[in-house]
């Protein structure tokens, strides 16, 4: 038997513990190369300022508990942080650019833990993200994980974000499981570790982090994969 036999499921966080490289928002950012790419008509300097308008009033918002069931959509953001008024279709490429952004890329070798962990384990993702997930669907379609995943939270589908114990609850609901049987596997110990104990799951944590109410600590998903 291996570690954590007793579980059937894991949990994955997906930024920094599978995903790398993403929110590219740093000043340094130019979003109008990809926005011109895909079409849009807004001038350089118009475009930077709003991908960087959107990000500041979502990134104001993200610790606040107040926002924790009703986080804003990117689309809310660019009504109301947005001074341009942008049409449906200017609206579209600003949250296709930002979606660009925010999200990173999942290395080969994390593809490959992924299929190996799914040999012993129901995976599942409890994921908060600010764009749509559309472009990480596609994503996880063309690196052949998304057929690992029997169960997923996209936070901006619901606007609950952790560490909420609701998208853990979401995601154990959807498996069919108890809750004794999942193991959450992420990088945060305030978002991962504190919403897996508020929905009463057990943690693992990965990156570097470390915390007494983690159940393990493994350097990264690599070493868990070796280990389990
Ligand atoms: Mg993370």
């Amino acid at each position: 038997m291996g570690v954590f036999s007793d579980k059937k499921a894991l949990l994955l966080d997906m930024n920094s513990t599978f995903m790398f490289g993403e929110d590219r928002f740093g000043i340094s950012e130019d979003f109008s190369k990809y926005y011109h790419q895909i079409g849009g008509g807004l001038s350089r300097n118009e475009v930077n300022t709003i991908i960087r308008s959107i990000y500041a009033h979502l990134s104001e918002r993200y610790p606040d508990e107040a926002y924790r069931h009703n986080f804003p959509s990117v689309k809310n953001a660019v009504k109301n942080a947005v001074t341009h008024r942008l049409n449906d279709d200017e609206t579209s490429k600003i949250i296709d650019t930002f979606a660009f952004h925010e999200m990173g890329y999942i290395p080969d070798e994390y593809i490959e833990a992924l299929h190996k962990l799914k040999k012993t384990f129901q995976l599942a993702v409890v994921i908060d993200i600010w764009a749509p997930k559309s472009t990480w669907l596609k994503l996880f379609e063309e690196s052949g994980v998304a057929i690992l995943f029997s169960a997923a939270s996209f936070s901006s589908d619901h606007g609950m974000v952790k560490p909420s114990p609701k998208p853990f609850e979401l995601v154990i609901a959807q498996l069919g499981i108890r809750k004794e049987q999942g193991l959450v596997i992420g990088d945060s110990v305030r978002r991962d570790l504190g919403g897996a104990k508020a929905a009463g799951l057990d943690c693992i944590l990965v990156g570097g982090a470390a915390h007494p109410h983690a159940v393990g600590c493994y350097e990264n998903l690599l070493a868990l994969s070796y280990a389990i």
